[in-house]
């Protein structure tokens, strides 16, 4: 079906089959596209936009991870990260914002775990 003979293409306009590296058609005179035909250049014009608030969120969620521990000022990070994650969650994007959410809640719990093993075995010593 699609014979790939070399160095040919097809017109945009007609159909006709040219040289692939004419610039016009021989048959209609309509001025080809540049010599990747067929292939759509994608150009991602996607402006880089960064989550500041979402990546603030995630690296306090990340550092409150090892810093929970500490009395008052861990809590604090902790919060600030879970806020900071929960805000950027709504902006783009929102990867990482998502993982400093995740992370703060994991932290939560295992601040919790700890908590609880903590007191439970104060309790049981008494
Ligand atoms: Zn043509």
């Amino acid at each position: 079906m699609s014979e790939k003979s070399g160095g040919k293409k097809y017109c945009v306009s007609c159909g006709a089959e040219i040289d692939e590296k004419a610039e016009i058609c021989p048959k209609c005179g309509v001025r080809q596209p540049a010599i990747n035909s067929g292939q759509t250049i994608v150009i991602n014009q996607q402006e880089k936009k960064s989550n500041g608030i979402g990546i603030a969120g995630f690296v306090l969620a990340l550092v409150a991870l090892f810093l929970g521990w500490v009395p008052v000022l861990g809590w604090i990070i902790w919060f600030l990260g879970l806020i900071l994650s929960f805000i950027g969650v709504f902006g783009t994007p929102k990867g990482m914002a998502i993982a400093g959410l995740v992370i703060s809640l994991i932290g939560l719990i295992l601040l919790l775990v700890v908590f609880g093993a903590l007191a439970a075995s104060v309790a049981a010593s008494l």
